[in-house]
């Protein structure tokens, strides 16, 4: 029988709506499904709600800083959260509509619904099944939760980006990016932010001086940080507040708790391992450097492999992926210095090694570093600091790290992205003439190596 389609997509998230798109303009006969919305995570639960939110939410720190350069206001403003949650639900469905219109005019065929792979070359939904020379599996991750008890009172990551009011006292368990992303924006909002976390410190894997930097940043904003706490048990009281047992005989009372410590991929049921598909212990797809499984005619991009689960990088898998199968130019993803950012408040952004990872990798490092009040703050009186770091191979001065934690980081890392990817060295920084004034230009006036 032949082939209904070239490559059948399930999931039409970051990865399965880019593989899908560029697929179609190769020439392939591409299927797409889709059970719940076209947009995946990123657009729907994940980055863009999430910034929208983080953006909504920094207005209440720039009304308050407009006071110090002179605006007067007549009434303090105050938060519509329900007009906030409108709006950005607004942009949600425009961008859903954006994708469903970009793949319809590409000629990919989208299917609602939840799609099993029942063969090598089967996929099935419901009872209409459909024949692919590849099939690519795209379904991403989803939050999980730990076996607590009482935690069927938590709310996950996507429940947080739709709460209908505005808790006063909110508990956020977890360090990951996610969960200090959420402190950041409630605790903006006027929300009493307790977040409660097993490490010492938040932001595990990140340097070590920027994840100090930034507790201590996050503090000041007014985030109570327990670290090196468990909770024990949730558990709902009279008055509807949940208690929050914690480990060290500790409570916490919290209108809402916010679990973030953990996404899984969504491989439960979806016929991978009958197929042969071979998966790891977290149920991640196991692909090799050009995104194939065990099984040569099914392929995995995204979250689902669990290798760095970011979109830029799911979306440039689909890349990867659809020029091996459909361009005959067969290529993998590199994953060296991808950048990355934390829309914290103040975010953090970095590219390259830790100064720890370079320490042990490669041995004599020199660090260049500065920590600043930034110029807006010096009318403000906010007490708020900016790290800027530079990790430096001392053998062929290549520049292999730079974070900061600060206003406007991850705008200012993507370039630094580009200059480390192409190999610049701390000379290139140092004879490249800054622009005045502006906290980037710092990373380029860095002088001094750390110990001299
Ligand atoms: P997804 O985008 O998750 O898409 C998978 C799709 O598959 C979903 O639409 C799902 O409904 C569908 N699906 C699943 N199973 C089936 C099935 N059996 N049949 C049909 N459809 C199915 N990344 C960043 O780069 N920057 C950020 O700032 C950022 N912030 C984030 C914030 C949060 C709160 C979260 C949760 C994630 C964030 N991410 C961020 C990560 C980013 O969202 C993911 O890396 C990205 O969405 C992965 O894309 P994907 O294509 O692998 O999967």
């Amino acid at each position: 029988m032949a082939d209904e389609f070239d490559l059948f997509v399930i999931g039409a998230g970051s990865g399965g709506v880019r593989a899908s798109r560029l697929a179609a303009a190769a020439g392939a006969k591409v299927g797409l499904a889709e059970e719940i919305r076209v947009g995946g995570t990123c657009v729907l639960r994940g980055c863009v709600p999430k910034k929208l939110l983080v953006i909504g939410s920094h207005y209440h720190d720039d009304f308050q800083d407009a006071a110090s350069y002179g605006w007067r206001q007549a009434e303090a403003p105050e938060l519509d959260w329900p007009a906030l949650i409108r709006a950005k639900n607004t942009e949600l469905d425009r961008l859903h509509g954006v994708y469903r219109q970009l793949l319809d005019k590409a000629g990919v065929e989208m299917f609602d619904g939840r799609a099993v792979i029942a063969g090598p070359h089967t996929v099935r939904m419901g009872d209409r099944s459909f024949q692919a020379r590849h099939i690519l599996v795209a379904v991403g991750g989803w939050p999980t939760l730990p076996p607590v008890p009482g935690i069927e009172h938590a709310i996950t990551s996507n429940e947080a980006l739709d709460l209908p009011e505005l808790p006063k006292r909110i508990g956020i368990v977890g360090s990951g990016y996610i969960a200090v992303e959420f402190a950041g924006i409630f605790a903006a909002l006027g929300v009493t932010v307790t977040q409660i976390f097993r490490a010492d410190k938040l932001l595990r894997g990140f340097d070590e001086e920027v994840r100090s930097f930034l507790g201590e940043e996050m503090a000041k904003k007014g985030v109570h940080l327990m670290a090196g706490r468990k909770v024990r048990e949730i558990v709902k009281r009279a008055d509807g507040a949940l208690d929050l047992a914690l480990d060290d005989g500790g409570s916490v009372i919290v209108d809402t708790v916010l679990y973030a410590t953990g996404r899984a991929p969504n491989t439960k049921a979806l016929g991978l391992e009958a197929a042969g598909v071979r998966l790891a212990e977290n149920g991640a797809v196991i692909v090799d450097a050009y995104s194939q499984s065990s099984v040569p005619s099914i392929h995995a991009i995204g979250d689902v492999t669990d290798r760095i689960n970011l979109t830029p990088v799911a979306i440039a898998e689909a890349h990867c992926l659809v020029d091996t199968l459909f361009r005959g130019t067969p290529r993998g993803l590199s994953y060296e210095n991808v950048p990355s950012a934390v829309f914290s408040q103040p975010p953090v952004s970095v590219v390259g090694l830790s100064e720890e990872e370079a320490r042990s990798n490669l041995g004599e490092i020199d660090i260049y570093a500065a920590k600043f009040r930034p110029l807006k703050h010096s009318i403000t009186g906010r007490d708020e600091r900016t790290l800027m770091k530079l990790v430096v191979k001392r053998s062929d001065q290549k520049v292999v790290g730079a974070h900061m934690v600060g206003a406007d980081a991850p705008e200012i890392i993507q370039g630094l992205a580009i200059a480390i990817t192409m190999g610049a060295t701390k000379q290139d920084f140092d004879r490249t003439i800054g622009i005045h004034p502006t906290a980037a230009e710092e990373f380029v006036t860095l002088r001094e190596k750390r110990g001299d």
